[in-house]
């Protein structure tokens, strides 16, 4: 079982420090939760506060001003909005489609894998080719589908708070680094910065690492049933799924259509966030506006019975008369 130490400091031995003695630098539960990330991913692991934590440090430990980042268009919202944070401080960044080449000119490119909501996949082979560093978000993929660094990547990143812990209960991020080195520095920026991941969280991280292949199989099996479901739905314009994982949008008439799911559904809670064991569902339109189509609804399937779930959602896409079809 792994172990919680809550502890903020350890004793010196024979008056010098050990591998413990203040939690900002490291501590005994995260890096039990490093070691088995690392494992999986096949790198080394760094886990931050946040997934957003973990991105924005990256970005600060390893670009400088007049960098550019090349970065998936219609990858998260959160990871361009954090980018423009930086630009008061010379970073650049520019949206490329990453199912096709790269521009040229970048230092980074920041793929991700299945993009969200969009669920496109990064033609990681030309990105490979590529001259610039290469991270790949794959927070929905997880390491169960997707080992971006087999496949000539750099750097992973996860929000560990989805799939990863995968009960919606803890707020964690990592990133995967390829080469040791890098992730001693990543280590020692997060030490300087303090965007440490605390004890309780990587104890959620390693209880769900323990389980994260069977949830996401099932997650999976049922989410390519409802996908199936979804394209035959009359009041459905369109399905977006990469094949694989738990992660599906789909299209309703317009706002009040998807207004119409979000406040029908019962089982599925409609709520934000994604990679739990419990089903959710939201229009994105609320938080990214016009980037996202108004009726575009995104679902994260979780581990109830698949046809309960159907029978929920099949409920919600019973339109009053009024919305017509898009
Ligand atoms: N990357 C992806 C693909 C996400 O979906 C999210 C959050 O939704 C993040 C990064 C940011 O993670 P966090 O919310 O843990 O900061």
């Amino acid at each position: 079982m792994p172990s919680l130490d809550r502890s903020t400091i350890w004793p010196y031995r024979d008056g010098e420090p050990g591998e413990f003695y203040y939690q900002r630098y490291a501590h005994p539960t995260g890096v039990e939760a490093e070691r088995r990330l690392g494992e999986l991913d096949g790198g080394h692991a760094v886990l931050f506060s946040s997934g957003t934590g973990a991105a924005i440090s990256f970005a600060l430990a390893f670009l400088s001003p007049d960098d550019t980042i090349a970065l998936a268009e219609g990858a998260y919202f959160g990871t361009g909005v954090g980018f423009d944070e930086l630009a008061r401080w010379g970073l650049r960044h520019v949206e490329f489609d990453q199912t096709g080449a790269p521009p040229d000119g970048v230092q980074l490119l920041w793929l991700e894998a299945p993009s969200n909501p969009f669920l496109t996949m990064p033609d990681l082979e030309v990105a490979a080719a590529h001259p610039a560093a290469v991270l790949v978000d794959a927070t929905a993929a997880t390491p169960i589908h997707l080992r971006p660094l087999d496949h000539g990547a750099d750097y992973v990143l996860h929000s560990a708070t989805k799939y990863l812990a995968g009960h919606d209960d803890a707020l964690l991020g990592a990133v995967v680094c390829k080469r040791e080195e890098d992730a001693a520095r990543l280590k020692e920026f997060r030490t300087r910065t303090g965007v440490v991941a605390a004890p309780d969280p990587c104890y959620l991280l390693l209880r769900g690492l323990k389980t994260l292949e069977v949830r996401v199989q099932r997650q999976t099996e049922s989410a390519r049933d409802l996908t199936a479901r979804l394209e035959r739905h009359p009041s459905v314009s369109k399905v977006r799924y990469p094949g694989f994982g738990g992660l599906v949008s789909f299209d309703v008439a317009g706002a009040d259509a998807a207004r119409h799911v979000e406040t029908s559904v019962r089982l599925i809670a409609n709520a934000t966030s994604l990679g739990g064991v419990d089903s959710v569902l939201e229009s994105r339109h609320r938080w990214e506006g016009d980037r996202v189509p108004t009726g575009l609804l995104r679902l994260s399937v979780g581990l109830e019975p698949v046809e309960e779930l159907w029978q929920d959602l099949a409920g919600a896409l019973e339109f009053p008369g009024f919305f017509p079809q898009a």
